[in-house]
Formats: C-alpha cells, sequence, structure tokens
C-alpha cells in the first residue's frame, strides 16, 4: 500500500514541487494512477471528480515522464472549460517548475496572438479547450502528430456540451500508438463508445466522490416557504462562525437576482453563470479566491469544474436536479480534513422530491431550525466581542491610544463606549433587518389505499420547447385527463421535465403520453411520507 509521494517514483525534482505545494499524502486518484501511468503502457480510464486530486495524478507521473523531452507538443490534456484549462495549465506548470519543461495554454475567446507566440517558443505539452484547438489545427499552426499522452479531463462535460465530435476528431488526428488517459465524474454510454473506438483494453480505475473521503461534512436541511427563502438564507449567513460559500440556484436570472439581493442586504455577494463574458467570469473567480466575495451565488454549469477548497458551506437555495449532482455540489465543502456544512433550503411543494433525493443519494440529512433573531445578534456580539479582544492583544497605534485619552477628557461620560459601538455596529445589530419567517406546519396526508403514493415521471419537453409548469399540466390535462391537482412537484428544465403523479395513474399517463414520457428508475417513492433511513456504508 503506497502511503507518501516518495513511493510512488516520482523524480526527486518533481517531488519538491509537490512538497512546495504542501501536498503531504496522495490522494486515492493518485495512489491508483501515478504507478499505472509510469510503470504500464495501458490506457487508462478513471473514474473521477473535481476535488478528488485527479489533475495531480495525471499531472505528476506526466511532467516526470516528460521530464527530459524536446519535441513540441507531446502531450495534450483537453479540458471542457476555459476555467478548467486555465486550473490545469496553472497546477501543471506548478509541477513542472524545477524542470525545463514548457505548457502551453489555448482557449477561445481570447485572442490568438499571444496563445500562438507561446505555440511558437516551443512548448512540450499543451491544455486547451477543443473549438479553439481544432481551429489552430485547421489553420496549420498546431501539429498533433507527436502526441504520445492524450488526456481527456472531465470527459463527461465534454460530452454534456456537445464537444463529442470535436474530441472524436482531435483523438483521430493524434498518431495511434499514442496513451489515451480519460478522467470523467460519470461514465455514461456514450463515454464506454469512445473508449472502445479509440483505445484497447483500458485499465479502469474507479474512486469514490471527494465527500465519501472526508466525511466531514454534515448536512442539514430547513423547511422554509418559498418566500422567506431569501431571509432564511441572510440569517445562515450571519449566524455562521465563517461564511465562504457557494450558494446553488436553479437559472441565470435566479442567480442574478440573488445576487443582487444578497449585495443590496450588504454583503460580499457575486454571481457566476454562463452569460457572463469570459473576462468577467475569471474576475469574479479571482475575487472569490482571494476572498474578496465570501458568497457566490452560481448554477450547476457555471460552477462545474472550479476547484475552490477550503468552502465552510455550500448552500442548495434550490435543489439539485438529481442526486448526482447534490453529491457534486456537497463535494466542494469539508475537503482535506476541514469541516464544512451542506445546507438545502426545500419548500413544502419541494418536499416529496427532496425525500427522493435524500433516499437516492444515501445521504443523512438532518432537519434544523433557523435561528431567531435574538441568536443571531447574540452570535454576531460575541463575534465582534472576540474580535475587540483580539485586537487587544495587538498593540495599538500610538496616534489612536492618545486620541482615546483626548475623547475620555472630551466625553467624560460614562455612555462614551455605548456612543463608539452605536456608530460602529448599530446597523448590524439592529433587530428591524429581519424580516419574520413563516413556520412551515405539517400535516401528514393520510395514506388509504395506497392514494397518496406517487410516481415520479420525466417528461421530454422543457423549457427550450415553450413549456412551463402550467402548459406541462394543461398538456396531461389534454392528453391523459390526469385532474390539475393530482400533478405536483413539476420542475421544468431546459431540455425536459420531473413532475409527480399518484401511483395509481402513473401507468395511463405513460400509455397517453407514449414516447414523451418515461418513469424514473427509483423515482416512485411508495412511502413518501414515512422517514427515510440513511443505509450505513
Ligand atoms: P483536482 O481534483 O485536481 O481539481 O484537485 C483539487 C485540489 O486538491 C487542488 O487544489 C490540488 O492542488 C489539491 N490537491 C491535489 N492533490 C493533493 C494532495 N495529495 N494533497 C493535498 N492537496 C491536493
Amino acid at each position: 500500500m503506497i502511503e507518501s509521494f516518495r513511493e510512488l517514483g516520482l523524480d526527486e525534482s518533481i517531488l519538491r514541487a509537490v512538497i512546495k505545494k504542501g501536498f503531504e499524502e496522495p490522494t486515492p486518484v493518485q495512489k491508483a494512477v501515478i504507478p499505472l501511468f509510469l510503470r504500464e503502457e495501458k490506457d487508462i480510464i478513471a473514474q473521477a471528480q473535481t476535488g478528488t486530486g485527479k489533475t495531480a495524478a495525471f499531472g505528476l507521473p506526466l511532467i516526470h515522464l516528460l521530464k527530459e523531452c524536446r519535441e513540441p507538443v507531446s502531450a495534450l490534456v483537453l479540458t471542457p472549460t476555459r476555467e478548467l484549462a486555465l486550473q490545469v495549465h496553472e497546477e501543471l506548470a506548478s509541477f513542472a517548475e524545477n524542470t525545463s519543461l514548457k505548457i502551453g495554454l489555448i482557449y477561445g475567446g481570447q485572442s490568438y496572438t499571444e496563445q500562438l507566440r507561446r505555440l511558437k517558443q516551443g512548448v512540450q505539452i499543451v491544455v486547451g479547450t477543443p473549438g479553439r484547438l481544432l481551429d489552430l489545427v485547421d489553420k496549420g499552426k498546431l501539429e498533433l502528430s507527436n502526441i504520445r499522452y492524450l488526456i481527456l479531463d472531465e470527459a463527461d462535460e465534454m460530452l454534456n456540451l456537445g464537444f463529442l465530435d470535436d474530441v472524436e476528431r482531435i483523438i483521430g488526428l493524434t498518431p495511434s500508438r499514442r496513451r489515451i488517459l480519460l478522467f470523467s465524474a460519470t461514465i455514461p454510454q456514450a463515454i464506454l463508445e469512445v473508449s472502445r473506438k479509440f483505445m484497447a483494453d483500458p485499465h479502469l480505475v474507479k474512486i469514490a466522490t471527494p465527500l465519501d473521503q472526508s466525511g466531514t461534512t454534515s448536512q442539514i436541511y430547513y423547511e422554509v416557504e418559498e418566500k422567506d427563502k431569501f431571509e432564511a438564507l441572510c440569517r445562515i449567513i450571519d449566524s455562521a462562525e465563517d461564511f465562504y460559500a457557494i450558494v446553488f440556484c436553479r437559472t441565470k436570472i435566479e442567480v442574478d437576482e440573488l445576487a443582487q439581493r444578497l449585495v443590496q442586504r450588504g454583503y460580499d455577494a457575486d454571481c457566476l453563470h454562463g452569460d457572463l463574458s469570459q473576462s468577467q467570469r475569471e474576475l469574479t473567480l479571482k475575487k472569490f479566491r482571494d476572498r474578496r466575495i465570501t458568497t457566490l451565488v452560481a448554477t450547476d454549469v457555471a460552477a462545474r469544474g472550479i476547484d475552490i477548497l477550503d468552502l465552510t458551506h455550500v448552500i442548495n437555495f434550490h435543489l439539485p436536479q438529481d442526486s448526482e449532482s447534490y453529491i457534486h455540489r456537497i463535494g466542494r465543502t469539508g475537503r482535506a480534513g476541514k469541516s464544512g456544512t451542506a445546507i438545502t433550503l426545500i419548500t413544502p411543494a419541494e418536499f416529496r422530491r427532496f425525500r427522493y433525493l435524500q433516499k437516492d443519494s444515501r445521504q443523512e440529512m438532518v432537519k434544523h431550525r433557523l435561528p431567531d433573531v435574538s441568536t443571531i445578534l447574540k452570535i454576531k456580539k460575541q463575534r465582534i466581542q472576540n474580535e475587540i479582544a483580539a485586537k487587544l492583544k495587538d498593540p495599538i497605534p500610538e496616534a489612536i491610544r492618545e486620541w482615546s485619552l483626548e475623547l475620555q477628557e472630551s466625553f467624560p461620560d460614562e455612555n462614551l463606549l455605548a456612543g463608539v459601538l452605536a456608530l460602529a455596529f448599530e446597523d448590524q445589530l439592529n433587530p428591524s433587518i429581519y424580516q419574520p419567517i413563516d413556520e412551515i406546519r405539517h400535516t401528514p396526508p393520510i395514506l388509504r389505499n395506497g392514494e397518496q403514493e406517487s410516481a415520479r415521471l420525466y417528461l421530454s419537453l422543457g423549457r427550450e420547447h415553450g413549456y412551463s409548469p402550467r402548459k406541462i399540466v394543461e398538456l396531461i390535462k389534454e392528453r391523459a385527463g390526469t385532474r390539475d391537482h393530482k400533478i405536483s412537484d413539476i420542475c421544468v428544465l431546459d431540455k425536459g421535465t420531473y413532475l409527480s403523479v399518484p401511483l395509481r395513474e402513473a401507468e395511463f399517463i405513460l400509455r397517453k403520453m407514449q414516447g414523451l414520457v418515461r418513469r424514473e428508475k427509483s423515482g416512485q417513492s411508495r412511502h413518501p411520507q414515512r422517514p427515510w433511513r440513511p443505509r450505513k456504508r
């Protein structure tokens, strides 16, 4: 069993870079992939997501194998997004700092000049996104015939973003004797097909999600009405010891709106979604990394692949689409031995879907009550008190000390300190900034002969086809005659819609909507009101 980086057989110059980065022990994906990459000849498929240390898993052995190499473009790392390309490039450059290897970065949305200048200088490793890479190949500026190692990073995301053809074309342009390493969070059919087409008898490596390794993320949920979600979020932020978080919303518009409301309320917040320009996204991410922004509101897609460690919280302002995205979202906190909190806000309408999500993701989520205003104010005061105590331990500048004496002379009033505190903290400690939050009362429905049992269906019509929840209900009503109130928990996405219907009517609806609807695998919750107990791992 490999315990240290030294045992992996990496060159001393690379180990020095690893130590400088502060890595102490290889992560599971590194322990699995590095020896295979170094000592064997086969291709590798590794199922691992962001945060498992996958960049180093391919990066360290790649640099080791190429450290003496002078040939241009001997390795290519393909990534789905510019952010990931930037991140991978930065990480590889840090591993290679004691070698003479040069690493190029190629992605769209940026001028060709700088990228071409760098290519001309001769780079051994290229990191890039498919579109711009092919563009340069077609312009005759980039040769892929020399590639020895081809790495496909976040292959499933490349697929989701529609890069499959481009990726296949790129693989086809590389020599057949090159080795391919494919990293992907999930391995859908299309990826298996790519591997069958281009990879010969690959090694398969499967790594648990980052969450499974750390086990230090506590998962809690609050039940609130939709209208109270914002207020609930403010209370969560204000009562946290430290708050450095991504808040996930469903759509770009919701992301924008929420970030704006947070800023208006005085929080250091910003948003990240697909409509922002590349430079805006980079600026926002930089501010978030530097902690000038502490709350980043984002969509799943925009946040994918962004590796920011040490988040204290992940907030699901809206429920994720499925259990896989839930795991992916919350895997961003509670890393590297630190503790983190994943918080989900759910409305009564979402409750059933939430139960299903809990069950499907096999996660234990505990219900908490939101802190009341007096508790939050107590926490805030304690925080201020701690800051004062910390300040008093440092030397106080002479000018401030002198001024303090002058003030005590000018205001010999016992209220001087109260006046200073009011000036500094009155706004923060004003209870009226908090709005009341309605209590959710549950009236558990009585199960009579399976009356409340429901089935979760997926309909392949979504926003892109002009459907809203209302229109979905009308369509089902028209085709299957289902009464409005029997269709619940409708979640319209871009390409499809999830909805719940009574179990007894599900088969009939499936028949009537033939071809358009399918039943979700385990979406049928037979006992929706029975509390679910997590399975032991
Ligand atoms: P990745 O999954 O490649 O996006 O890596 C996630 C983060 O973990 C990056 O910031 C890496 O620098 C960091 N990392 C990778 N390997 C290790 C390790 N063995 N120990 C500590 N941190 C690591």
